[in-house]
């Protein structure tokens, strides 16, 4: 018996993982457009760095997709497509026609979770400072704060008494 219930959002998914797949392939990230950073305005360098984040975003995205297609185009050849994952209920056929993916009913579904992933623009901007700010030093004394600072150097030195 073939389930042809599904054969439309089949194909449709079946297309996408083939866009998706041959984008991954012929992808390169994009290049950078100064040859320097020598004389650059700080400004051209952020526009640079703006574009290979948000191709980085886009990625991470194609993936993610690619593996929802997969997971979905693999339920479907088990027979285990339309049904919720958690709580086996059949998935509403509005919810897989705008989300063909969907792997559980609206109420299990994971989109609807706040993610525990960081955004993948972090690790960058992480990686481009060189003093990393440690979140976990709390300033506890400000009296102590003070003679930190006041080590590189205040005008309440002698020199400055003379007046
Ligand atoms: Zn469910």
């Amino acid at each position: 018996m073939t389930n042809t219930k599904y054969e439309s959002l089949k194909n449709q998914m079946v297309e996408e993982l083939f866009v998706l797949q041959g984008r991954k392939y012929t992808h390169e990230l994009p290049e950078s457009t100064e040859l320097s950073n020598y004389d650059n305005h700080p400004a051209d360098q952020a526009t640079d760095l703006t574009d290979q984040v948000t191709e980085m975003a886009i990625e991470d995205h194609n993936d993610e997709q690619i593996e929802k297609l997969q997971a979905a185009l693999q339920s479907i050849e088990d027979g285990s497509y339309g049904k919720c994952t958690v709580c086996g209920e059949d998935i509403l056929h509005d919810r897989l026609e705008v989300m063909p993916t969907a792997l559980t009913c609206v109420d299990h579904a994971p989109e609807n979770k706040v993610p525990k992933d960081r955004p993948v623009e972090e690790e960058v901007l992480n990686a481009s400072t060189e003093q990393p700010v440690n979140e976990s030093r709390a300033i506890v004394d400000y009296e102590d704060s003070f003679q930190e600072v006041e080590s590189y150097g205040s005008s309440d030195s002698p020199a400055d008494q003379i007046e």
